[in-house]
């Protein structure tokens, strides 16, 4: 099975790649993570996703598409995958169903997380993980149940995405808006989109997408 989680900057899609990895036996993809690890390794697209994530813009449509083409051709991806923060733009969505069915591959369901913009400031901007194992906490909503330990693998270090910063969250939810959300009502035509409430508790979230994807 092959999904799109799409949504808002901070709407939980991590979150939820996360859970459907495990009960589905799917492999999370998500493009921002992979430019982060190029940022970290300080190569040359590292060094040019670093200007583009900083100022919350988006990197160009030609080099994502590459970029995930490449990581579908990977043999762990064969039962499946979870795309998180692709397609962001509709040339990337239609270039995505091109590759696809290139590779004999299709889209099986497209998973609208659907939240509301004012809160998502305040989501994202409170957010951090676990060095060690990723799990992922908030100041406000989702702090360690011992304060510096984290609940899953007892690390004691944590960080925060260069990104979260309150202006560059904005102009993040602004290219959500004009450039990803367009989006929506083309696979709405193509009778794959499923929207759930993305403002619900995690568990319910989870059980929603699940429900849109049971048969
Ligand atoms: P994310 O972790 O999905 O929030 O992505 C972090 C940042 O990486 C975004 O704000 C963009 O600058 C960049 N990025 C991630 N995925 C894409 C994509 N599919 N197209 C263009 N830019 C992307």
């Amino acid at each position: 099975m092959n999904v799109i989680l799409l949504g808002a900057p901070g709407a939980g899609k991590g979150t939820q790649a996360k859970r459907l990895e495990e009960s589905r036996k799917l492999v999370q993809l998500s493009t921002g993570d992979m430019l982060r690890a190029a940022v970290a390794s300080g190569s040359d697209l590292g060094r040019q996703a670093k200007g583009v994530m900083d100022a919350g813009q988006l990197m160009p449509d030609d080099l994502m598409v590459q970029m995930i083409s490449e990581r579908i051709d990977q043999p762990d991806c064969r039962t499946g995958f979870i795309l998180d923060g692709f397609p962001r733009t509709t040339p990337q969505a239609k270039a995505l169903d091109t590759m696809l069915s290139g590779k004999g591959l299709r889209l099986d369901a497209v998973i609208e997380m659907k939240v509301d913009e004012d809160i998502l400031v305040d989501r994202i901007t409170g957010r951090f993980s676990c060095i060690a194992c990723g799990a992922g906490y908030h100041d406000k909503f989702q702090v360690p149940v011992k304060a510096g330990v984290c609940d899953g693998c007892g690390g004691t270090e944590f960080k925060r995405r260069a990104d979260d910063t309150e202006e560059t969250v904005r102009t993040r939810l602004e290219a959500y808006r004009g450039q990803t959300a367009p989006i929506l009502p083309y696979y709405l035509e193509q009778g794959i989109l499923k929207t759930v409430d993305g403002m619900a508790a995690i568990d319910e979230v989870t059980r929603q997408i699940e429900a849109s994807l049971a048969p």
